[in-house]
């Protein structure tokens, strides 16, 4: 199987991350969290879970550089939160000093991968973490800009939509050409997953961020409306949305940008969009446009739209005539 490897590799470091961040976050503090200079939340299991992903990465594909969500330029000033998440990495990785732990999270400042890279992001959704709700651990593969592997730990999302039955924790990972598969946390009880079929857009569910800062809630409301749904979004924190749409709890996930400024950034999506694809679906900007992982943002992008693909046009073309509207 092309990318074995890298795609074990990806699985061993997601699921260290993911127990890293599950030890902590329904026990963390105030302390535990600061504010980094854009004004966004990080957590001592934010930095400590770039150090594991960066550190198992950097011993089995040394050369290949990271671009990961967190820097060291806070956490190099903060004595307490430091040894807090020293404490957090060393339970995942034996041996590991306060000098590797910074030089591994700081290793995922890569600008610009070149025509191989990784890309992580440690907590997707650090405000759903925060609220002890939803959130993903994401890593990925890119090669000259197209995602290769995907691996997405969603500790918190239960096994089965709608039934608390069946538990909590899923592991979603797909490679180019390989198809999407969904596991426990463990890595067992796997099975390759698909988008739901449905062709009529009244009868879908879509996907949309909890935080109204990050997508135009209200522009998805109107969006849904034309299309004819009835039934209420499904609101995730992080990358869990591909999640649910890769294995046909929803059909479609929604992200209109809230203005025309902000580009989506890579980690934020590069896993999850391999692992709809893989699953059967379509994963574009809100003009229709492929997306381009070249580089830290997603500079020629606005917005995402991925859906089962059999609703992909009808989607887009909503959308576009909503943009006319608004002129
Ligand atoms: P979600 O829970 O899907 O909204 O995703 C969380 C991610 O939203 C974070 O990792 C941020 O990188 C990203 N984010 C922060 N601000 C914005 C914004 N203004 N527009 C879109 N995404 C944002
Ligand atoms: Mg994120």
């Amino acid at each position: 199987m092309a990318y074995e490897k890298e795609l074990n590799v990806a699985l061993n470091a997601v699921r260290k991350a993911a127990a890293l961040c599950t030890s902590v976050q329904f026990r963390l503090l105030t302390a535990d969290t600061m504010l980094k200079k854009d004004r966004s939340p990080v957590t001592i299991a934010d930095y400590g879970s770039q150090a594991v992903m960066s550190a198992l990465l950097a011993k089995s594909f040394s050369a290949d550089p990271l671009i990961g969500e967190e820097d060291i330029d806070e956490l190099e000033k903060n004595d307490d939160m430091r040894a807090k998440v020293l404490e957090l990495v060393q339970e995942q990785i034996e041996g590991m000093d306060d000098h590797s732990m910074l030089a591994m999270i700081a290793r995922g400042n890569a600008e610009s991968g070149g025509s191989r890279c990784w890309t992580c992001d440690p907590v997707d959704g650090t405000k759903g973490f925060i609220r002890r709700q939803q959130y993903a651990v994401a890593l990925a593969l890119l090669e000259d800009g197209e995602v290769k592997v995907g691996v997405l730990g969603c500790p918190n999302l239960p096994a089965k939509n709608d039934d608390p039955a069946a538990g909590t924790g899923c592991l979603f990972y797909a490679t180019k050409g390989g198809g999407a598969f969904m596991s426990d946390l463990r890595g067992s009880t796997s099975r390759q997953i698909h988008v739901d079929d449905l062709r009529d857009p009244s009868r879908t569910r879509f996907a949309e961020s909890v935080e109204s800062a990050h997508a135009a809630i209200s522009v998805h409301r109107d969006i849904s409306t034309t299309l004819g749904i009835t039934t209420a979004p499904l609101q995730i924190d992080g990358q869990g949305k591909y999640a649910v749409l890769a294995r046909g709890d929803v059909s479609i996930y929604l992200r209109y940008p809230k203005d025309d400024i902000y580009r989506e950034k890579i980690w934020d999506h590069a896993a999850g969009a391999i692992i709809v694809e893989e699953a059967g679906g379509l994963v574009t900007d809100i003009d229709g446009a492929a997306l381009n992982f070249s580089g830290r943002r997603m500079a020629q992008n606005r917005g995402i739209v991925a859906t089962n693909g059999l609703v992909h046009t009808k989607v887009i073309n909503v959308i576009a005539q909503h943009r006319e509207r608004l002129g």
